[in-house]
């Protein structure tokens, strides 16, 4: 927790000190320090007890000071005077897309714009359209971009909903009372934003002890209900952006667990479907069991296999329980055997400092191998992008790949590049280095305005070099805070199939791109797919459960996903891909 608050305490210094127009290194020093603690294996506090603050790369003696004074006080002065300078709602501007602080720093001194509210009044009075380096077009994006987010209030994002959640678990779960304690719904169908999180446990004896300790835990802010059966707080984290979140903790009768888990885990359509099911079985499925309709007798509810059992059904993963078809699957016995965690053998998207990474080659190699990887593909940017590589850069990595492979046993780095997309469809590195490479990953980063034709063609023509492996992140689009740009997916999984291009589902939580109903498209039509992290540290590759589970939800078995065959089987893959 205290790398999360810390490094979030760095984001909100160098957004006040960019709003407040200071000099651009010194907000560079506050990200880099921001970025650096988030990435920390360890704990920041251990790490300052023993005097080690300045040890980490940009830490300097005032920024080690300003950890301490924090990890001491829980406050920062200097901080407190920056914010005392300016309305307190004014940083929420920064979480409309489009929006930086210098927009921020405009708005607030031009048309005394500081919240949310006053932003949209603005926007939709015309007025931010007469300021400098806007227009018309920057008002429209800002507008939606807020629409966007009065549609996301409210919920958390799933990769803090899992934080939070498993914090929870993990302080509760060692109490001596508690039997069983897991998440149940949206969470545990990996939706990729949360509303409210649900935990039951079962405990021998009172519920006493944990629901006390649950109402004490750090990070709740609020006490919503605080019973034998059920209590619910409010939890606040700030993890670059403030989140607040409902959870409830359910005690139930152990001989009802499967049922409550069940039915709190969802979906309500899923749940729907089931009770139909169960009443013309005769039967009545509620969260506390499965019951005779006749005699109210109880045949089933201490475990979810066999509240499924008793209608019939096998157990359906939580993935797949969105009324999309599993139930009547399950009846038939066709029931996908789902893709984990366990069948992946390497990250095939990965960047380093040679574009924007934080880290060496030999950093993101050492990392995967830790996970137990059979390879890790670099691949970082091309020009035009300005953080990108060009050709002389490129050819002087895959020197550097080949020579650090020399050293590895059942291990490869992969040499790549994800080449940007530029807007014609041509590719922004030359083809004779890409063919050099083991990987190449074409995606978009520019011009995302175009129209959906042009957006279309651009992308299928990039497949159509014959030069692309896979299309990263394929529609662009960031959770909550960006829709994609305008694209005809099943025209770019048509072509994915047609020029043998695997689709990637980016499993960075703020992009699970493709998402799950159009990852199961691809899947349908027979495009590989490819789960990948997009790391730029190598805490990064961690992420990648985010994506397998976004996967799952597409109902995807591990023979459709690239990147779960051995390396002789992925390399085979792409000499047959390039005619080779
Ligand atoms: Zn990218
Ligand atoms: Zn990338």
């Amino acid at each position: 927790m205290d790398n999360t608050a810390v490094s979030a305490m760095f984001d909100e210094f160098a957004d006040w000190l960019e709003i407040d127009d200071e000099n651009p290194f010194r907000v560079r020093a506050y990200r880099r320090a921001a970025q650096v603690v988030r990435d920390l294996p360890e704990d920041v506090a251990q790490v300052a007890a023993e005097g080690r603050l300045t040890h980490l790369e940009g830490i300097g003696k005032d920024l080690a000071g300003k950890i301490v004074e924090f990890l001491q006080t829980g406050k920062v002065a200097a901080l407190e005077e920056l914010r005392s300078k300016y309305p307190p709602t004014l940083r929420d501007l920064l979480q409309v897309p489009d929006v930086g602080p210098k927009t921020v720093a405009l708005l607030y001194k031009r048309l005394n714009v500081s919240s949310l509210d006053e932003l949209e009044e603005a926007a939709q009075a015309g007025k931010l359209a007469a300021l400098p380096r806007m227009g018309k077009k920057t008002q429209e994006n800002i507008l939606r971009g807020i629409q966007l987010l009065k549609q996301s209030a409210g919920r958390v994002p799933l990769e803090v909903a899992w934080h939070i959640a498993e914090s929870i678990v993990a302080e509760l779960k060692p109490l001596p009372s508690v039997e069983q304690i897991i998440p149940a719904g949206s969470l545990r169908r990996w939706r990729e934003t949360i509303g409210d999180i649900d935990i039951l446990a079962t405990t021998t004896g009172a519920s006493a002890e944990v629901m006390d300790r649950f109402v004490h835990l750090p990070g709740v802010t609020e006490v919503l209900a605080h019973g034998e059966t059920k209590s619910s707080v409010i939890v606040v984290v700030d993890a670059r952006r403030k989140y607040s979140v409902q959870v409830d903790l359910r005690v139930v009768p152990p001989g009802s667990f499967g049922a409550a888990l069940q039915y709190f885990t969802g979906s309500k359509d899923h749940n729907i479907t089931l009770r139909a099911r169960a009443l013309k079985q005769g039967l009545t499925i509620n969260e506390y069991g499965v019951f005779e309709e006749k005699t109210g007798k109880q045949v089933a509810g201490a475990t979810e296999e066999e509240v499924y059992a008793a209608l019939g059904l096998p157990l359906i993963p939580p993935e797949l329980r969105e009324n999309r078809g599993e139930v009547e699957a399950a009846a038939e016995g066709r029931l996908p055997d789902l893709i984990d965690l366990a069948a992946m053998r390497g990250d095939l998207h990965a960047h380093t400092t040679y574009s924007d990474g934080h880290n060496t080659i030999a950093e993101m190699a050492d990392a995967a191998r830790a996970r137990g990887y059979e390879y890790l593909a670099i691949t970082d940017h091309s020009k035009p992008l300005a953080w990108g590589m060009d050709e002389k850069t490129l050819r002087k990595q895959i020197k550097e790949i080949r020579q650090l492979n020399e050293k590895y046993h059942g291990f490869r780095i992969l040499t790549g590049c994800e080449v940007d997309i530029l807007s014609d469809g041509r590719l922004g590195m030359d083809a004779a280095v890409l063919q050099q490479l083991d990987i190449v990953i074409a995606s978009v980063h520019s011009n995302f305005k175009q129209s959906r034709e042009e957006m279309t063609r651009r992308i299928i023509r990039a497949m159509e070099t014959g030069l692309v492996d896979i299309i990263a992140h394929p529609t662009g689009r960031l959770v909550g805070q960006r829709e994609g740009y305008d694209v005809d997916v099943p025209a770019l999984i048509e072509a994915a199939k047609r020029c043998g291009v695997a689709l990637e589902i980016n499993a960075h939580p703020d992009r699970l791109d493709l998402n799950d109903l159009n990852a199961r498209a691809a899947k349908n039509a027979g495009v590989l797919l490819t789960i990948n992290t997009d790391a730029h540290a190598p805490s990064n590759l961690d992420l990648l459960r985010f994506g397998v589970h976004t996967a799952r939800r597409a109902w995807v078995e591990k023979k459709d996903v690239l990147n779960t065959m051995p390396l002789d089987g992925l390399l085979k893959w792409r000499q047959q891909r390039r005619g080779l």
